[in-house]
């Protein structure tokens, strides 16, 4: 496969567990925030990842971007395996591969001026100080900020501004790949479209390949070009985001969009039985499907064994024993 072709991000069972210790009396448990996820990113495309708080994630966003150890699988970027790569290895990585959080007021330096925030991944990668400046003024207009701007500090502009800023200094170093990790959860929902469309404009011009987290449905669909839906530390189903909207097959999926307000009272929920039950604790071993405590559809066998993913239309995956052949 070129490597035009190949995917830019490539995930195969990467696993994250993180051990607790359980006392004196007590054995540790291991808490499985990432349990085995496959999926890939092809390059160009914003893959968007949904699912309820805790459902891991954010973990596996971070988990890519080798932001801590994994405990174990494979991570491919642009066709290079650094899921046990050093710091040392990682580091010309490191500008290729960007992040965007969900509150930047925590994640920009408030004694820091805009131009210190954007102009300082270029300072730690090397970029002279004439390509500094005219990078910064190219990204400032970009996230639609002026040149007066450059001298405030974080504390002088809005919500949507500060996530205007911290995308801007994301992109100053050329990344290929951004993970938006909610970047629109603390934002109002008038801003947040400002924001989207921000994103998707720099998309096309610069060529970006996203990977966009969020818990808002509606605004991952009008952003993604292809969806995972997260449960309890596992992919349950993968589709193209029109395929997922239109068809959802797995009962979490349907229940996930069946919670989402409908503006035309006219259109009926797609499942009428809504999630029921809490969530599994992470820490509990699991024989069968992690759905199953909540699910209206569970049969005897998925209680016992583990579903896998099948493909069920071109393109559309999903885990569960409803879909096996
Ligand atoms: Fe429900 Fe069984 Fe499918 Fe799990 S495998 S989602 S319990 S029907």
């Amino acid at each position: 496969m070129s490597e035009q072709h190949a995917p830019l991000v490539s995930v195969r069972e990467l696993r994250k567990h993180y051990h607790l210790n359980g006392g004196l009396l007590r054995k540790g448990v291991a808490v499985k925030a990432v349990d085995g996820v496959s999926f890939d990113i092809h390059r160009g495309e914003t893959f968007g990842l949904v699912g309820e708080s805790g459902c891991g994630k954010s973990t596996l966003g971070r988990a890519i971007l080798r932001l801590f150890d994994i405990t174990s699988g494979e991570i491919h970027f642009a066709g290079q395996e650094i899921a046990q790569a050093s710091e040392r290895q990682l580091k010309p990585l490191r500008k290729r591969m960007q992040a965007i959080f969900q509150d930047p007021y925590s994640s920009l330096n408030p004694g820091m001026t805009v131009q210190q925030l954007i102009a300082e991944p270029m300072q730690i990668h090397g970029y002279r100080r004439e390509e500094q400046q005219t990078r910064t003024e190219f990204l400032l207009e970009k996230v639609g900020l002026k040149r007066e701007h450059l001298q405030r500090f974080p504390h002088e502009f809005s919500g949507g501004q500060r996530q205007r800023i911290s995308i801007a200094r994301a992109l100053s170093v050329r990344p290929e790949f951004v993970l938006c990790d909610e970047p629109l959860s603390a934002l109002d929902v008038s801003v947040q479209a400002q924001v989207v469309n921000i994103l998707q404009d720099l998309q096309e011009e610069l060529g970006l390949t996203y990977l966009f987290i969020a818990h808002d449905l509606s605004m991952v669909r009008h952003i993604s070009s292809r969806i995972g839906v997260m449960y309890l530390g596992k992919l349950v189903e993968v589709a193209p985001a029109d395929a997922l909207y239109q068809h959802p097959a797995h009962p979490y999926t349907r229940a996930l969009l069946a919670a989402v307000p409908q503006p035309d009272p006219r259109i009926r929920n797609l499942e009428q039985a809504t999630l029921r039950g809490e969530i599994p604790s992470p820490t509990a071993a699991l024989p069968g499907c992690h759905f199953c405590s909540r699910c209206p559809h569970a049969m005897p066998v998925c209680q016992t064994q583990e579903p896998t993913m099948q493909e069920i239309a071109p393109g559309h995956f999903t885990a569960c024993w409803l879909f096996r052949t």
